[in-house]
Protein backbone atom coordinates (compact mmCIF):
# COMPACT_ATOMS: atom_id res chain seq x y z
CA UNK A 1 0.00 0.00 0.00
CA UNK A 2 1.50 3.10 -1.11
CA UNK A 3 -0.33 6.77 0.11
CA UNK A 4 0.59 10.08 -2.27
CA UNK A 5 1.01 13.33 -0.60
CA UNK A 6 0.69 16.64 -1.97
CA UNK A 7 1.45 20.01 0.48
CA UNK A 8 -1.29 22.31 0.55
CA UNK A 9 0.55 25.62 -0.62
CA UNK A 10 -1.37 27.88 1.71
CA UNK A 11 -0.68 26.46 4.82
CA UNK A 12 2.08 24.20 4.15
CA UNK A 13 0.36 20.93 5.71
CA UNK A 14 0.81 17.80 3.58
CA UNK A 15 -2.53 16.60 2.58
CA UNK A 16 -3.29 12.47 1.56
CA UNK A 17 -4.31 12.86 -1.99
CA UNK A 18 -6.74 10.39 -1.51
CA UNK A 19 -8.31 12.05 1.56
CA UNK A 20 -7.93 15.96 0.08
CA UNK A 21 -11.32 17.30 1.19
CA UNK A 22 -10.61 20.22 -0.73
CA UNK A 23 -8.72 20.54 -4.62
CA UNK A 24 -8.21 23.07 -7.31
CA UNK A 25 -7.16 22.56 -10.77
CA UNK A 26 -4.62 25.01 -11.63
CA UNK A 27 -2.50 24.98 -14.83
CA UNK A 28 -2.69 21.30 -15.41
CA UNK A 29 -1.72 20.42 -11.67
CA UNK A 30 -3.99 19.09 -8.94
CA UNK A 31 -3.53 20.92 -5.70
CA UNK A 32 -4.94 19.86 -2.44
CA UNK A 33 -5.99 21.45 0.47
CA UNK A 34 -6.65 20.72 3.98
CA UNK A 35 -9.58 23.32 4.20
CA UNK A 36 -12.30 25.29 2.13
CA UNK A 37 -9.86 28.14 3.58
CA UNK A 38 -6.82 27.53 1.78
CA UNK A 39 -8.50 26.60 -1.70
CA UNK A 40 -10.47 30.10 -1.73
CA UNK A 41 -7.42 31.50 -0.90
CA UNK A 42 -5.56 29.14 -3.50
CA UNK A 43 -7.90 29.95 -5.96
CA UNK A 44 -7.82 33.65 -5.43
CA UNK A 45 -4.16 34.20 -6.41
CA UNK A 46 -3.04 31.24 -7.03
CA UNK A 47 0.33 32.26 -8.56
CA UNK A 48 1.54 33.75 -5.41
CA UNK A 49 1.14 30.47 -4.00
CA UNK A 50 3.14 28.84 -7.20
CA UNK A 51 6.51 30.39 -5.05
CA UNK A 52 6.04 27.93 -2.44
CA UNK A 53 6.11 28.37 1.21
CA UNK A 54 10.00 29.14 1.51
CA UNK A 55 10.07 31.62 -1.35
CA UNK A 56 6.99 33.73 0.06
CA UNK A 57 7.42 36.96 1.15
CA UNK A 58 5.37 37.97 4.29
ZN1 LIG B 1 -4.42 24.24 4.56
Amino acid sequence: MTSKKEMDRVCGMWIETEEAPFTSFYKDETYYFCAEECKVKFDLNPAYYMVGVEGRKP
